[in-house]
Protein backbone atom coordinates (compact mmCIF):
# COMPACT_ATOMS: atom_id res chain seq x y z
CA UNK A 1 0.00 0.00 0.00
CA UNK A 2 0.77 3.62 -0.75
CA UNK A 3 0.88 5.94 1.92
CA UNK A 4 0.73 9.91 1.52
CA UNK A 5 1.64 12.64 4.08
CA UNK A 6 -0.49 14.78 5.61
CA UNK A 7 0.98 17.48 7.77
CA UNK A 8 -0.21 20.87 8.97
CA UNK A 9 1.84 24.05 10.30
CA UNK A 10 1.80 25.86 13.15
CA UNK A 11 3.94 28.85 12.87
CA UNK A 12 5.20 31.35 15.69
CA UNK A 13 6.16 35.05 14.37
CA UNK A 14 7.58 37.19 16.35
CA UNK A 15 6.13 40.78 15.37
CA UNK A 16 8.82 43.54 14.91
CA UNK A 17 7.13 46.05 17.30
CA UNK A 18 9.18 48.28 19.10
CA UNK A 19 7.66 46.93 22.54
CA UNK A 20 6.73 44.45 24.04
CA UNK A 21 2.54 42.99 23.97
CA UNK A 22 1.34 44.18 27.07
CA UNK A 23 4.27 46.59 28.31
CA UNK A 24 6.83 49.14 27.33
CA UNK A 25 9.42 47.23 27.80
CA UNK A 26 11.71 46.65 23.99
CA UNK A 27 11.27 43.89 22.42
CA UNK A 28 14.55 44.15 20.74
CA UNK A 29 16.68 40.73 20.38
CA UNK A 30 19.50 40.10 22.75
CA UNK A 31 20.43 42.42 25.19
CA UNK A 32 22.09 42.18 28.28
CA UNK A 33 20.17 39.43 29.86
CA UNK A 34 16.77 40.67 31.96
CA UNK A 35 17.30 44.44 31.01
CA UNK A 36 14.28 44.57 28.64
CA UNK A 37 12.21 44.09 31.82
CA UNK A 38 9.49 45.33 34.30
CA UNK A 39 7.18 44.07 36.71
CA UNK A 40 4.72 43.64 33.86
CA UNK A 41 6.81 41.06 31.52
CA UNK A 42 8.43 39.59 35.03
CA UNK A 43 5.00 38.74 36.20
CA UNK A 44 4.53 41.10 39.75
CA UNK A 45 1.43 40.49 41.60
CA UNK A 46 -0.82 43.42 41.08
CA UNK A 47 0.25 44.62 37.62
CA UNK A 48 -1.90 44.89 34.45
CA UNK A 49 -0.93 44.19 31.27
CA UNK A 50 -2.10 47.27 28.33
CA UNK A 51 -2.08 45.81 24.69
CA UNK A 52 0.17 47.52 21.91
CA UNK A 53 -2.19 48.84 19.53
CA UNK A 54 0.79 48.04 16.79
CA UNK A 55 1.15 44.94 17.95
CA UNK A 56 -3.06 44.25 16.26
CA UNK A 57 -1.87 46.84 13.40
CA UNK A 58 1.19 44.27 12.27
CA UNK A 59 -0.98 41.03 12.86
CA UNK A 60 -4.00 42.93 10.89
CA UNK A 61 -0.98 42.97 7.76
CA UNK A 62 -0.25 39.21 8.29
CA UNK A 63 -3.92 38.30 8.71
CA UNK A 64 -4.81 40.12 4.96
CA UNK A 65 -1.99 38.96 3.51
CA UNK A 66 -3.30 35.61 4.69
CA UNK A 67 -6.22 36.35 3.12
CA UNK A 68 -7.99 35.96 6.20
CA UNK A 69 -11.26 36.99 7.63
CA UNK A 70 -10.57 39.57 10.68
CA UNK A 71 -12.90 39.19 13.20
CA UNK A 72 -14.73 42.34 14.31
CA UNK A 73 -13.72 41.62 17.80
CA UNK A 74 -11.02 38.90 19.49
CA UNK A 75 -10.00 38.82 23.19
CA UNK A 76 -7.05 36.95 25.38
CA UNK A 77 -7.56 34.27 27.51
CA UNK A 78 -4.81 32.84 29.93
CA UNK A 79 -3.18 29.87 29.21
CA UNK A 80 -2.00 28.42 32.74
CA UNK A 81 1.16 26.07 32.74
CA UNK A 82 4.28 26.02 35.37
CA UNK A 83 7.29 26.34 33.88
CA UNK A 84 10.62 28.62 34.72
CA UNK A 85 10.17 30.80 31.63
CA UNK A 86 6.16 31.99 32.50
CA UNK A 87 6.68 33.81 35.78
CA UNK A 88 2.83 34.58 35.85
CA UNK A 89 2.06 30.83 35.77
CA UNK A 90 0.41 31.55 32.77
CA UNK A 91 0.79 32.59 28.83
CA UNK A 92 -1.77 34.90 27.78
CA UNK A 93 -2.48 34.21 24.41
CA UNK A 94 -6.36 34.35 22.35
CA UNK A 95 -8.32 30.60 22.44
CA UNK A 96 -11.85 31.00 21.00
CA UNK A 97 -11.57 34.29 19.78
CA UNK A 98 -8.61 34.33 17.84
CA UNK A 99 -7.69 37.48 16.03
CA UNK A 100 -9.21 35.73 12.59
CA UNK A 101 -10.04 32.34 11.33
CA UNK A 102 -9.77 30.77 7.39
CA UNK A 103 -7.63 31.78 5.19
CA UNK A 104 -4.75 30.87 2.84
CA UNK A 105 -1.35 31.94 1.67
CA UNK A 106 -0.44 30.66 -1.56
CA UNK A 107 -2.49 26.70 -1.97
CA UNK A 108 -2.08 26.05 1.80
CA UNK A 109 -5.45 26.94 3.90
CA UNK A 110 -4.87 28.67 7.32
CA UNK A 111 -7.09 27.52 9.74
CA UNK A 112 -6.47 30.57 12.52
CA UNK A 113 -3.67 33.27 13.62
CA UNK A 114 -3.93 34.43 16.93
CA UNK A 115 -1.48 36.84 19.23
CA UNK A 116 0.20 35.94 22.06
CA UNK A 117 3.38 36.78 24.19
CA UNK A 118 6.18 34.59 24.13
CA UNK A 119 7.85 32.83 27.02
CA UNK A 120 11.41 34.09 28.32
CA UNK A 121 14.20 32.03 27.35
CA UNK A 122 15.79 29.28 29.14
CA UNK A 123 19.59 29.10 28.81
CA UNK A 124 20.73 25.24 30.04
CA UNK A 125 24.45 25.43 31.12
CA UNK A 126 24.60 21.77 29.83
CA UNK A 127 24.41 22.89 26.66
CA UNK A 128 26.40 26.21 26.46
CA UNK A 129 29.07 25.51 29.16
CA UNK A 130 28.82 26.04 32.91
CA UNK A 131 26.99 29.76 33.74
CA UNK A 132 28.50 31.96 36.55
CA UNK A 133 30.39 28.75 37.48
CA UNK A 134 27.64 26.22 38.13
CA UNK A 135 25.96 23.78 36.21
CA UNK A 136 21.85 25.67 36.72
CA UNK A 137 19.52 26.73 33.77
CA UNK A 138 19.16 30.32 34.33
CA UNK A 139 16.34 32.41 32.85
CA UNK A 140 16.42 35.66 30.34
CA UNK A 141 13.31 37.51 30.82
CA UNK A 142 14.28 39.81 28.03
CA UNK A 143 12.08 37.53 25.31
CA UNK A 144 8.92 36.79 28.05
CA UNK A 145 6.52 39.34 26.56
CA UNK A 146 7.82 40.10 23.59
CA UNK A 147 4.54 39.85 20.66
CA UNK A 148 4.00 36.28 18.68
CA UNK A 149 1.82 35.88 16.25
CA UNK A 150 0.63 32.31 16.10
CA UNK A 151 -0.32 31.40 12.44
CA UNK A 152 -1.65 27.71 12.00
CA UNK A 153 -2.85 25.66 8.74
CA UNK A 154 -5.28 23.54 7.81
CA UNK A 155 -3.82 20.09 7.29
CA UNK A 156 -3.15 20.49 3.68
CA UNK A 157 0.66 19.98 3.04
CA UNK A 158 1.58 16.95 1.44
CA UNK A 159 5.47 16.30 1.52
CA UNK A 160 8.20 17.80 3.67
CA UNK A 161 9.41 19.80 0.20
CA UNK A 162 5.65 21.33 -0.11
CA UNK A 163 6.37 22.13 3.85
CA UNK A 164 9.29 24.00 3.52
CA UNK A 165 8.46 25.84 0.13
CA UNK A 166 5.64 27.30 1.45
CA UNK A 167 7.20 28.33 5.12
CA UNK A 168 9.73 29.91 2.42
CA UNK A 169 6.60 31.94 0.93
CA UNK A 170 5.59 33.21 4.18
CA UNK A 171 8.97 34.56 5.33
CA UNK A 172 9.03 35.99 2.82
CA UNK A 173 5.79 37.65 2.49
CA UNK A 174 6.44 38.31 6.45
CA UNK A 175 9.49 39.65 5.56
CA UNK A 176 7.59 41.82 2.20
CA UNK A 177 5.49 43.36 4.79
CA UNK A 178 7.76 44.45 7.03
CA UNK A 179 5.89 42.84 10.09
CA UNK A 180 8.60 40.43 11.09
CA UNK A 181 12.31 40.02 10.66
CA UNK A 182 11.55 36.29 10.69
CA UNK A 183 14.98 35.10 11.78
CA UNK A 184 15.13 31.59 12.30
CA UNK A 185 18.20 31.17 14.32
CA UNK A 186 17.33 34.46 16.27
CA UNK A 187 13.93 32.69 16.77
CA UNK A 188 11.77 35.04 15.70
CA UNK A 189 10.36 32.19 13.34
CA UNK A 190 9.80 29.34 15.01
CA UNK A 191 7.99 25.94 13.35
CA UNK A 192 5.93 22.96 14.57
CA UNK A 193 5.15 20.32 11.95
CA UNK A 194 2.16 17.98 12.81
CA UNK A 195 2.39 14.86 10.87
CA UNK A 196 0.16 11.91 9.43
CA UNK A 197 0.20 9.76 7.05
CA UNK A 198 -2.58 7.51 5.04
CA UNK A 199 -3.36 5.50 2.39
CA UNK A 200 -3.24 7.02 -1.33
CA UNK A 201 -6.82 7.87 -1.90
CA UNK A 202 -7.95 8.03 1.09
CA UNK A 203 -9.94 11.00 2.71
CA UNK A 204 -9.70 10.31 6.67
CA UNK A 205 -6.83 11.79 8.54
CA UNK A 206 -4.52 9.60 10.61
CA UNK A 207 -3.36 9.94 13.59
CA UNK A 208 -0.44 13.02 13.87
CA UNK A 209 1.93 13.45 15.91
CA UNK A 210 3.24 16.57 16.37
CA UNK A 211 7.41 17.61 15.67
CA UNK A 212 8.17 20.96 17.82
CA UNK A 213 10.40 23.71 17.89
CA UNK A 214 12.35 23.06 14.93
CA UNK A 215 15.00 25.86 13.96
CA UNK A 216 15.85 25.94 9.98
CA UNK A 217 14.02 25.09 7.29
CA UNK A 218 16.17 22.45 5.90
CA UNK A 219 15.65 20.81 9.65
CA UNK A 220 12.30 21.13 9.25
CA UNK A 221 12.10 19.03 5.46
CA UNK A 222 14.41 16.39 7.44
CA UNK A 223 12.29 15.97 10.06
CA UNK A 224 9.49 15.84 7.99
CA UNK A 225 10.73 13.21 6.06
CA UNK A 226 12.80 11.45 8.93
CA UNK A 227 8.95 11.47 10.84
CA UNK A 228 7.26 10.14 7.48
CA UNK A 229 9.40 7.12 6.95
CA UNK A 230 9.27 6.07 10.88
CA UNK A 231 5.29 6.38 10.47
CA UNK A 232 5.46 4.69 7.14
CA UNK A 233 7.18 1.84 8.83
CA UNK A 234 5.51 1.50 11.73
CA UNK A 235 2.42 0.75 9.70
CA UNK A 236 4.53 -1.46 7.21
CA UNK A 237 4.95 -3.47 10.45
CA UNK A 238 1.56 -3.75 11.29
CA UNK A 239 2.26 -1.20 14.07
CA UNK A 240 -0.03 2.25 15.14
CA UNK A 241 1.21 5.56 15.03
CA UNK A 242 0.18 7.18 18.86
CA UNK A 243 -0.28 10.48 19.09
CA UNK A 244 2.97 12.42 20.63
CA UNK A 245 5.01 15.78 20.65
CA UNK A 246 8.13 14.20 19.51
CA UNK A 247 11.45 15.88 18.83
CA UNK A 248 13.83 15.81 16.11
CA UNK A 249 17.58 15.63 16.42
CA UNK A 250 19.16 17.02 13.26
CA UNK A 251 22.54 15.89 14.15
CA UNK A 252 21.70 12.05 14.92
CA UNK A 253 18.23 12.39 12.89
CA UNK A 254 16.84 10.50 16.39
CA UNK A 255 13.65 10.99 16.74
CA UNK A 256 12.15 10.95 20.24
CA UNK A 257 9.05 11.50 22.40
CA UNK A 258 8.64 14.34 24.63
CA UNK A 259 5.28 13.61 25.66
CA UNK A 260 2.22 11.33 24.72
CA UNK A 261 -1.51 12.44 24.49
CA UNK A 262 -2.23 11.52 28.12
CA UNK A 263 0.97 13.55 29.34
CA UNK A 264 -0.63 16.17 27.70
CA UNK A 265 -0.95 19.57 29.19
CA UNK A 266 -4.66 20.70 30.56
CA UNK A 267 -3.82 24.61 29.89
CA UNK A 268 -7.45 24.88 31.41
CA UNK A 269 -7.82 28.43 29.04
CA UNK A 270 -10.00 30.78 30.73
CA UNK A 271 -10.82 34.30 29.63
CA UNK A 272 -7.97 36.98 30.46
CA UNK A 273 -9.76 39.49 33.05
CA UNK A 274 -7.38 42.02 32.77
CA UNK A 275 -7.94 42.83 29.12
CA UNK A 276 -10.93 43.84 27.38
CA UNK A 277 -12.02 42.65 24.12
CA UNK A 278 -10.06 44.07 20.74
CA UNK A 279 -12.77 45.65 18.24
CA UNK A 280 -10.89 45.41 15.16
CA UNK A 281 -12.44 48.98 13.50
CA UNK A 282 -13.25 49.53 9.95
CA UNK A 283 -10.38 52.32 9.79
CA UNK A 284 -8.02 50.00 11.28
CA UNK A 285 -9.15 47.08 9.09
CA UNK A 286 -8.57 49.91 5.70
CA UNK A 287 -5.01 51.67 7.00
CA UNK A 288 -3.72 48.32 7.04
CA UNK A 289 -5.03 47.66 3.55
CA UNK A 290 -3.84 50.30 2.34
CA UNK A 291 -0.37 50.14 3.49
CA UNK A 292 -0.36 46.08 2.21
CA UNK A 293 2.68 46.02 -0.37
CA UNK A 294 2.34 44.25 -3.76
CA UNK A 295 3.19 40.83 -1.99
CA UNK A 296 5.72 37.84 -3.72
CA UNK A 297 2.95 35.66 -4.64
CA UNK A 298 1.34 38.62 -6.87
CA UNK A 299 4.46 40.14 -7.73
CA UNK A 300 5.66 36.28 -9.00
CA UNK A 301 2.16 35.74 -11.10
CA UNK A 302 2.78 39.84 -12.67
CA UNK A 303 6.24 38.79 -13.67
CA UNK A 304 5.46 35.44 -15.12
CA UNK A 305 2.62 37.37 -17.32
CA UNK A 306 5.28 39.81 -18.38
CA UNK A 307 6.73 36.28 -20.37
CA UNK A 308 9.44 35.50 -17.71
CA UNK A 309 9.97 31.67 -16.77
CA UNK A 310 8.25 30.32 -13.60
CA UNK A 311 11.46 29.58 -11.98
CA UNK A 312 12.87 33.36 -12.30
CA UNK A 313 9.84 34.78 -11.87
CA UNK A 314 10.04 33.37 -8.43
CA UNK A 315 13.51 34.33 -7.60
CA UNK A 316 12.59 37.61 -8.38
CA UNK A 317 9.22 37.73 -6.73
CA UNK A 318 10.65 36.16 -3.30
CA UNK A 319 13.91 37.95 -3.16
CA UNK A 320 12.12 41.82 -2.90
CA UNK A 321 15.40 43.62 -3.51
CA UNK A 322 16.37 41.08 -6.23
CA UNK A 323 12.88 42.21 -8.06
CA UNK A 324 13.28 45.93 -7.71
CA UNK A 325 16.71 45.66 -9.05
CA UNK A 326 15.41 43.63 -11.80
CA UNK A 327 12.12 46.68 -12.66
CA UNK A 328 14.23 49.29 -12.11
CA UNK A 329 16.75 47.75 -15.00
CA UNK A 330 13.53 46.81 -17.14
CA UNK A 331 12.33 50.58 -17.10
CA UNK A 332 15.69 52.14 -17.63
CA UNK A 333 15.45 53.09 -20.81
CA UNK A 334 18.17 50.60 -21.35
CA UNK A 335 15.05 48.18 -22.37
CA UNK A 336 15.11 47.43 -25.58
CA UNK A 337 16.15 43.85 -24.62
CA UNK A 338 14.23 41.15 -23.94
CA UNK A 339 12.16 40.75 -20.53
CA UNK A 340 13.39 37.09 -20.29
CA UNK A 341 17.16 37.63 -21.16
CA UNK A 342 17.37 40.57 -19.00
CA UNK A 343 15.58 38.17 -16.20
CA UNK A 344 18.43 35.68 -17.19
CA UNK A 345 21.19 38.21 -16.51
CA UNK A 346 19.78 39.40 -13.16
CA UNK A 347 19.05 35.72 -11.68
CA UNK A 348 22.14 34.06 -12.96
CA UNK A 349 24.96 36.16 -14.19
CA UNK A 350 24.53 38.61 -11.26
CA UNK A 351 23.13 36.54 -8.78
CA UNK A 352 26.31 34.49 -9.37
CA UNK A 353 28.67 37.63 -8.90
CA UNK A 354 26.86 39.14 -5.85
CA UNK A 355 25.56 36.15 -3.59
CA UNK A 356 22.91 36.90 -1.21
CA UNK A 357 24.09 40.43 -0.98
CA UNK A 358 21.55 43.26 -2.15
CA UNK A 359 22.68 44.07 -6.14
CA UNK A 360 20.77 47.37 -5.37
CA UNK A 361 24.00 48.03 -3.17
CA UNK A 362 26.65 46.83 -5.86
CA UNK A 363 28.34 48.64 -8.11
CA UNK A 364 26.58 47.47 -11.05
CA UNK A 365 23.43 50.21 -11.59
CA UNK A 366 20.56 48.73 -13.27
CA UNK A 367 20.62 50.67 -16.42
CA UNK A 368 23.83 49.70 -16.68
CA UNK A 369 23.22 45.82 -16.46
CA UNK A 370 20.16 46.22 -18.80
CA UNK A 371 22.41 48.42 -21.31
CA UNK A 372 25.28 45.35 -21.44
CA UNK A 373 22.19 43.10 -22.26
CA UNK A 374 21.15 45.30 -25.19
CA UNK A 375 24.28 45.34 -26.28
CA UNK A 376 24.52 41.23 -25.97
CA UNK A 377 21.00 41.24 -28.15
CA UNK A 378 22.32 43.66 -30.67
CA UNK A 379 25.20 41.53 -31.01
CA UNK A 380 27.64 44.06 -30.49
CA UNK A 381 29.32 42.08 -27.33
CA UNK A 382 29.51 38.41 -27.35
CA UNK A 383 28.13 36.70 -24.67
CA UNK A 384 31.35 35.36 -23.37
CA UNK A 385 32.92 39.25 -23.33
CA UNK A 386 29.18 40.17 -21.79
CA UNK A 387 30.45 38.33 -18.68
CA UNK A 388 34.00 39.92 -18.30
CA UNK A 389 32.27 43.13 -18.72
CA UNK A 390 29.95 41.97 -16.34
CA UNK A 391 33.09 41.12 -13.72
CA UNK A 392 34.39 44.88 -14.31
CA UNK A 393 30.93 46.21 -13.41
CA UNK A 394 30.80 44.36 -10.17
CA UNK A 395 34.32 45.21 -9.00
CA UNK A 396 34.29 49.01 -10.82
CA UNK A 397 31.28 50.12 -11.73
CA UNK A 398 30.64 52.33 -14.69
CA UNK A 399 29.34 52.15 -18.53
CA UNK A 400 29.38 49.01 -20.50
CA UNK A 401 29.94 50.54 -23.63
CA UNK A 402 32.52 52.45 -22.38
CA UNK A 403 34.15 49.34 -20.88
CA UNK A 404 33.55 47.48 -24.49
CA UNK A 405 35.30 50.40 -26.12
CA UNK A 406 38.48 50.76 -24.04
CA UNK A 407 39.12 47.00 -23.31
CA UNK A 408 38.60 46.24 -27.35
CA UNK A 409 36.18 44.11 -26.29
CA UNK A 410 33.43 45.01 -29.31
CA UNK A 411 31.71 41.59 -31.58
CA UNK A 412 33.48 41.72 -34.88
CA UNK A 413 30.65 42.20 -36.76
CA UNK A 414 29.18 39.20 -38.62
CA UNK A 415 29.84 39.77 -42.72
CA UNK A 416 33.42 41.73 -41.31
CA UNK A 417 36.08 40.79 -43.65
CA UNK A 418 38.44 40.68 -40.86
CA UNK A 419 36.66 37.33 -39.39
CA UNK A 420 36.96 35.52 -43.08
CA UNK A 421 41.08 35.40 -43.11
CA UNK A 422 40.75 33.90 -39.28
CA UNK A 423 38.63 30.95 -40.22
CA UNK A 424 40.34 30.32 -43.08
CA UNK A 425 43.47 30.07 -40.72
CA UNK A 426 41.90 28.00 -37.85
CA UNK A 427 40.61 25.46 -40.55
CA UNK A 428 44.43 25.14 -41.96
CA UNK A 429 45.45 24.60 -38.32
CA UNK A 430 42.79 22.27 -37.51
CA UNK A 431 42.78 20.14 -40.47
CA UNK A 432 41.57 16.61 -39.05
CA UNK A 433 38.68 18.71 -37.38
CA UNK A 434 37.77 20.44 -40.74
CA UNK A 435 38.04 16.56 -42.50
CA UNK A 436 35.37 15.48 -39.84
CA UNK A 437 32.94 18.25 -40.02
CA UNK A 438 32.84 17.70 -43.51
CA UNK A 439 32.24 14.48 -43.18
CA UNK A 440 28.95 15.20 -41.04
CA UNK A 441 30.30 15.61 -37.78
CA UNK A 442 29.77 19.04 -37.26
CA UNK A 443 30.45 18.06 -32.97
CA UNK A 444 34.31 18.38 -34.24
CA UNK A 445 33.65 22.49 -35.00
CA UNK A 446 33.97 23.34 -31.51
CA UNK A 447 37.73 22.67 -32.03
CA UNK A 448 37.26 25.70 -35.39
CA UNK A 449 35.08 28.17 -33.07
CA UNK A 450 38.04 27.39 -30.07
CA UNK A 451 40.90 28.99 -32.33
CA UNK A 452 38.57 31.89 -33.87
CA UNK A 453 37.60 32.77 -30.47
CA UNK A 454 41.57 32.39 -29.10
CA UNK A 455 42.62 34.59 -32.05
CA UNK A 456 39.71 37.20 -31.28
CA UNK A 457 40.00 37.23 -27.59
CA UNK A 458 36.38 36.09 -27.57
CA UNK A 459 34.74 38.83 -30.02
CA UNK A 460 33.65 36.66 -33.04
CA UNK A 461 30.43 35.79 -32.82
CA UNK A 462 29.68 31.61 -32.79
CA UNK A 463 26.74 31.43 -35.21
CA UNK A 464 28.63 33.81 -37.81
CA UNK A 465 31.13 31.43 -36.94
CA UNK A 466 29.72 28.09 -37.90
CA UNK A 467 27.99 29.67 -41.46
CA UNK A 468 31.85 30.83 -42.51
CA UNK A 469 32.90 27.45 -41.39
CA UNK A 470 29.92 25.78 -43.21
CA UNK A 471 30.23 27.68 -46.60
CA UNK A 472 33.68 27.50 -46.74
CA UNK A 473 33.59 23.42 -46.47
CA UNK A 474 31.09 23.71 -48.76
CA UNK A 475 28.15 22.15 -46.37
P1 LIG B 1 -4.16 20.27 18.54
O1 LIG B 1 -5.42 20.36 19.29
O2 LIG B 1 -3.37 19.03 18.80
O3 LIG B 1 -3.33 21.52 18.59
P2 LIG B 1 -5.40 21.05 16.11
O4 LIG B 1 -6.62 20.40 15.63
O5 LIG B 1 -5.50 22.37 16.77
O6 LIG B 1 -4.62 20.05 17.03
O7 LIG B 1 -4.43 21.19 14.89
C1 LIG B 1 -3.13 21.62 15.06
C2 LIG B 1 -2.42 21.49 13.73
O8 LIG B 1 -2.37 20.11 13.35
C3 LIG B 1 -3.08 22.19 12.57
O9 LIG B 1 -2.07 22.75 11.76
C4 LIG B 1 -3.80 21.09 11.83
O10 LIG B 1 -3.89 21.38 10.46
C5 LIG B 1 -2.89 19.92 12.06
N1 LIG B 1 -3.56 18.62 12.05
C6 LIG B 1 -4.70 18.28 12.69
N2 LIG B 1 -4.99 16.98 12.49
C7 LIG B 1 -3.99 16.48 11.70
C8 LIG B 1 -3.71 15.18 11.14
N3 LIG B 1 -4.48 14.14 11.38
N4 LIG B 1 -2.59 15.06 10.40
C9 LIG B 1 -1.78 16.11 10.17
N5 LIG B 1 -2.00 17.34 10.66
C10 LIG B 1 -3.09 17.52 11.43
MG1 LIG C 1 -1.60 22.89 18.76
ZN1 LIG D 1 8.09 44.81 30.57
Amino acid sequence: MDYEPVIGLEVHAQLLTQAKIFCGCSAKFGGVPNHHTCPVCLGMPGVLPVLNKKVVEYAMKMALAANCRINGECSFARKNYFYPDLPKGYQISQYDEPLCRGGHLGDVRIHRVHLEEDAAKLVHAGASGRIHGSDASVVDFNRGGTPLAEIVTEPDVRSAAQAREWLTLLRTTLRRLGVSDVNMEEGSLRCDANISIRPVGSTELGTKTELKNMNSFRFIERGINAEVARQEALLRDGGQVVQETLHFDPRTEAITSLRSKEEAHDYRYFPEPDLVPVATSVEMLAAARDAMPELPAAREERLQALGISAADARQLAWRTELGDYFEAALASGNSRVGVQSLANWVCNELVARVGEDDPNASKVRPDALAGLVALVAAKAVTVGNAKLVLDRLVAEGGDPAQIVEAEDLGAIAGGDDALEPIVDAALAANADAAEKIRAGNMKAIGAIIGHVMRETKGRADGAEVTRLVRSKLGL
